[in-house]
């Protein structure tokens, strides 16, 4: 990978809930939790359950800051940070970013809501690494460190979420989860947010044929996703926030589908890792 890639790898594909099992064991059972590598820095995409074995791992490294970068703070995308190593760790510096919740909520109030007994045994003040919590309003652009820009978009989800598009080294890559379309529709921020985009992480809960039972439950589906990305020139897409009852072998026949569709189109793996 020469200096300038983006690496992607992916620890947690899932949404609504973990669904760990020998039904679920090749693509995995873990909720959403992507990391970015650019250069030498480490940006974090929501805190599922597969942010625990992240945080193993990055604990083996040397302590360097980190950004973490929350779509929006469902419990399938908030619920691994008490047990994420880094967090805990005193003397870490940890960036926490939302764009969903101003001018109503903070995301440190949504954290303390979730680390509150009786639901949860132990306080944020247990995460003894140095926290910063950074709200702002999607739509925003951001700049976490040099040679890296975020730029933002509103997605249509209950309670809202923020797509996130990371630039750096003249590559893109975007994530964009927990949204819900319109059919025939597309929303022109998420179409300018991913446009020419090198690589796009999408909302891929359902197919076209489910969706139709599904509306108003904030999703979307691989088809859509393929479509987003012929409308806004996007390099590879690859699909995401998969259904807790879809099994592997339910993802086989959508990996086989959507690359007939689309060659060169993957499904996201808990373990595998991109580069863009
Ligand atoms: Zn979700
Ligand atoms: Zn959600």
């Amino acid at each position: 990978m020469d200096g300038s890639a983006i690496s992607v790898r992916f620890w947690g594909v899932r949404g609504s809930i973990a669904c760990a099992g020998p039904q679920t064991a090749r693509y995995g059972g873990n909720t959403a939790c992507v990391e970015l590598r650019c250069g030498g820095h480490t940006l974090v995409f929501d805190a599922g359950t597969g942010i625990r074995p992240l945080g193993l791992a990055l604990a083996r490294e040397p302590a360097a800051d980190l950004d973490l970068f929350f779509s929006h703070t469902h419990l399938d995308h908030v619920l691994g940070l008490p047990f994420f190593a880094p967090a805990l760790t005193a003397g870490r510096r940890l960036r926490l970013w939302a764009g969903h919740l101003l001018p109503a909520m903070t995301l440190e109030a949504a954290v303390r809501r979730m680390m509150t007994p009786p639901l949860f045994p132990v306080p944020v003040e247990t995460l003894r690494a140095d926290l910063e919590f950074r709200d702002f309003r999607a739509g925003e652009t951001l700049r976490p460190c040099t040679g890296v820009t975020v730029r933002t978009a509103p997605l249509d989800h209950p309670d809202g979420a923020t797509g996130y598009r990371v630039e750096h080294g003249g590559r893109a890559v975007a994530y964009v989860t927990d949204i819900e379309h319109r059919p025939g529709e597309r929303a022109a921020a998420v179409v300018d947010l991913v446009r020419g985009a090198d690589l796009m992480i999408y909302d891929s809960t359902y197919t076209d044929a489910e969706f139709v039972e599904r509306k108003g439950w904030g999703h979307s589906t691989w088809e859509e996703a393929l479509r987003v990305a012929d409308a806004a020139g996007v390099g590879r897409v690859v699909l995401f926030h998969h259904d807790p009852g879809h099994d592997d072998d339910f993802m086989d026949a959508v990996a086989a589908a959507a690359a007939i569709s689309r060659p060169g189109t993957v499904v996201a793996r808990e373990g595998e890792t991109l580069t863009a």
